[in-house]
């Protein structure tokens, strides 16, 4: 079934009888070439590129509960390619352009929105590392201006500019960022993938690896032993978990972050802020809803809640950066498991174990990388060679030293 206008009007008129799931749900086969584990945002693209653009047709995707219970169905739905370093810059870049196709390549609305993002500045310092990040950026084709307290001041009024503490002195924008609606961003996948053949198994649980000799010779789940020649893991938050059934210990760490919504609200944000001088960000839903979010929980856990100290940190930073957010009502909020790296950076790579391969690391940026994520990951299981902008994100660097520091803060999972 393809979407459009003109089947959107036949089906209004004809009693909505001809729309059909949007995927099948079939019984698992006893064997693949590939499976992936993990039905999130990156496992599913993973398979739709493998099955769209590498030709691969024995694909089966592996899921513990539903699509889109994971973090690609919790994040605050920021896109954006605003890094500075080589490793990160052309990854995030190349994900951009493909979010700027994504709804005509699945052919489903997943209401990629670019209306922008502004990272406001408080500091000369940080206006100087800002230039510099703008400059990185522009030389990777993604575009940045540097603003001044006064053109911020035009987009945004409501902001505290004069705050004694963090006062607003101008801002780096990047006009292609935005938002997508990240349930919209899984379903699209996930009807891209199975439309092309991908089996998505729900409710399959990967309860360990057959490996023999050094190769991986399928996995076992809550539905019994499947066979595959490669298996690709894209479990996120539970990489630790997951990694370990396969002998692995991970330079990862698993945090909650938590995000929040408000009640219903007129337009007031154009686009997605960030606080410069705490961690707070902050865009608005097509419903009218504030979302935002912060810090992350200081402490491991593997529960997908939040804790109150946090919420505080979190409206507190609101309050110092928008005062009027005080006065809306706060309406929801939940908790997702973050696979926090030692240097804020992801992993795709293959594994010392032969037909093993790890996607993970993705920290909380994870969500605007899903399309190249599973584009490079894709590229790694068919071709056995990374994707030319994923060529960083190797699982070894830790050993070498080349870590890929984003922030700067050294081997401190919970600083990234
Ligand atoms: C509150 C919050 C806000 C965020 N905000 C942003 C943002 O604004 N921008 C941004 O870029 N990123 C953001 N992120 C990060 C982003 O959502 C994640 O990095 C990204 O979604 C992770 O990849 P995924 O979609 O594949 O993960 P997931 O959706 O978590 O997918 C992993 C899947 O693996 C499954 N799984 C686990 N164990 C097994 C097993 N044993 N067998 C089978 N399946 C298994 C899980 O059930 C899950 O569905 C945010 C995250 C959170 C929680």
């Amino acid at each position: 079934m393809k979407f459009s206008g003109f089947k959107v009007v036949k089906e209004a008129l004809t009693g909505h009888k001809g729309w059909t799931p949007l995927w099948r749900n079939p019984d698992p086969k006893p064997s693949y070439d590939i499976v992936i584990v993990g039905g999130g945002g990156h496992g599913l693209a993973t398979a739709f590129y493998l099955a769209k653009t590498f030709g691969e047709l024995k694909v089966a995707v592996l899921e513990k509960g539903w699509l889109g219970s994971g973090n690609i169905g919790r994040n605050t739905t920021i896109i954006r390619s605003n890094y500075l370093l080589p490793g990160n810059e052309p990854f995030y870049e190349f994900s951009m352009k493909l979010w700027e196709n994504l709804e005509q390549e699945t052919n489903f609305n997943s209401m990629v929105s670019q209306r922008g993002i502004i990272n406001l500045i408080h500091t000369d310092g940080q206006r100087d590392a800002y230039r510099r990040r703008g400059n990185a950026m522009m030389l990777a084709g993604a575009g940045a201006r540097l603003l001044s307290r006064d053109e911020v001041k035009e987009m945004v009024p409501f902001l505290n500019f004069d705050n004694a503490r963090f006062p607003i002195k101008g801002g780096l924008m990047q006009e292609r960022a935005g938002t997508a609606r990240h349930d919209g961003v899984v379903w699209g996948y996930a009807r891209g993938a199975d439309q092309r053949g991908v089996d998505i198994i729900q409710n399959c649980e990967v309860t360990g690896f057959k490996i023999e000799n050094g190769k991986v010779l399928g996995v076992d789940t809550s539905r019994g032993f499947i066979g595959a020649k490669k298996v690709g893991v894209a479990v996120a938050g539970s990489s630790g978990r997951v990694m370990e059934k396969a002998g692995m210990r991970l330079p990862i760490e698993s945090h909650v972050l938590q995000a929040f919504v408000s009640e219903g609200l007129k337009p007031t944000i154009p686009g997605v802020i960030t606080f410069g001088a705490g961690h707070f960000y902050v865009s608005q839903s097509d419903k009218g809803g504030l979302v935002f979010g912060g810090d992350i929980d200081g402490y491991n856990s593997y529960a997908q809640r939040g804790n109150l100290p946090v919420v505080e940190d979190v409206l507190e930073g609101g309050m110092a950066l928008m005062p009027m957010i005080g006065r809306a009502r706060l309406l929801r909020s939940w908790g997702g498991i973050m696979d926090m790296s030692m240097d804020g950076s992801p992993i795709i790579d293959r594994t010392h174990i032969d037909g093993l391969y790890l996607n993970a690391g993705w920290c909380y940026g994870g969500f605007k990388a899903t399309p190249a994520s599973g584009y490079a990951f894709a590229h790694l299981l068919a071709t056995g060679r990374p994707h030319e902008t994923a060529t960083a994100y190797r699982l070894d660097r830790f050993e070498r030293g080349y870590v890929i520091d984003e922030k700067g803060v050294g081997a401190q999972p919970n600083l990234h």
